[in-house]
């Protein structure tokens, strides 16, 4: 009798099993579809403003999909589902055309686009996206690449020379999520980026623990002693912008300053004087 029961749970549990898989290969056909078909994929955008003049200096794109059935999915419920099925490139290219083809015919200075590492690691990135830039018609320096500590911690020659090229074609290159990797010194030099974004676990902490503001300001010092920028995300309240400001952060994002918006939006905000624009 014991023996059936087992087997009975066992099957519950293998039939469960199966339905994720199935819900998961779904999800995976309906991803490619939406890239095919152009459908259901959108930017939103946020933007970063810089602490010393509150002027909106640049944007960050982050995708949005409008899946058919289960509504407006966040990046988490499909990136590495993306990553594992081979499916990384293709969005990611999307999101590079999608977001320069918005910035270059927008009055912002910069887009930030989020790369995933299996996507920095492929052999024709670089190329990839140089072609894409010359065929939207946006100079290099107006991008930006978000990529993570984990992509540093590999000693890898491939992952170092992708670096370099990419700088020396005039793209720059942040560190997001900072902190909350490994990421040394002796890494940071080695591989040489331009921006360190200070991640939103350590901003939204900030003036409740000695230790915590003790380490965003030797980040930012940190940043200013290797001639790096840096920017503070998730700023949420006053009091953490207030303190940034004094510590000599150069840029803030968060939800204090705006939310991700849609293009449309963006325009808007980047532009406040229109009305004023349009008397003149
Ligand atoms: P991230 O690049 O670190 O982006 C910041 C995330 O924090 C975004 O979440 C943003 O909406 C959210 N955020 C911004 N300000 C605040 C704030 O003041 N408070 C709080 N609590 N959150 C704030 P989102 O859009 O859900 O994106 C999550 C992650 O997904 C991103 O983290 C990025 O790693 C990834 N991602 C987004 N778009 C892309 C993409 O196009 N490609 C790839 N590979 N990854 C992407
Ligand atoms: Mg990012
Ligand atoms: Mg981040
Ligand atoms: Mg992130």
């Amino acid at each position: 009798e014991a023996k059936t029961s087992g087997r009975a749970r066992y099957e519950l549990y293998a039939g469960e099993l199966d339905q994720a898989v199935q819900q998961r290969r779904a999800l995976e056909n309906e991803l490619r579809h939406a890239l095919n078909a152009n459908e259901g994929l959108e930017l939103v955008y946020q933007p970063i403003f810089e602490a010393r003049t509150g002027a909106m200096i640049g944007c960050e794109a982050l995708v949005r999909w409008n899946h058919p059935t289960r509504g407006r999915l966040p990046p988490d419920a499909f990136i590495s589902l993306a990553e594992e099925r081979g499916l990384i490139n293709q969005l990611g290219l999307w999101v590079l055309r999608r977001a320069a083809e918005y910035v270059r015919a927008s009055d912002l200075p910069w887009v930030a686009i989020n790369v995933s590492p299996v996507q920095f690691r492929d052999q024709d990135f670089v190329a990839s996206v140089l072609k894409i830039l010359d065929e939207v018609g946006l100079p290099p320096r107006r991008l930006e690449l978000e990529i993570t500590e984990g992509l540093l911690l590999q000693n890898s020659e491939h992952v170092q020379q992708t670096l370099r090229h990419l700088r020396a074609s005039g793209i720059r290159v942040a560190l997001d999520d900072f902190g909350t990797g490994y990421s040394s010194i002796s890494y940071l030099r080695t591989y040489g980026v331009d921006k360190l974004k200070i991640d939103k676990s350590f901003v939204s902490q900030l003036g409740q623990d000695d230790e915590i503001d003790g380490i965003v300001k030797s980040i930012i010092e940190l940043a200013r002693a290797m001639r790096m920028k840096v920017t503070a995300e998730g700023v949420e309240t006053q009091a953490q912008r207030v303190m940034l400001e004094s510590l000599g952060c150069g840029e803030l994002q968060g939800y204090l300053l705006s939310r991700p918006v849609t293009p449309e939006r963006l325009t808007e905000l980047s532009l406040p004087r229109a009305s004023a624009r349009k008397v003149s």
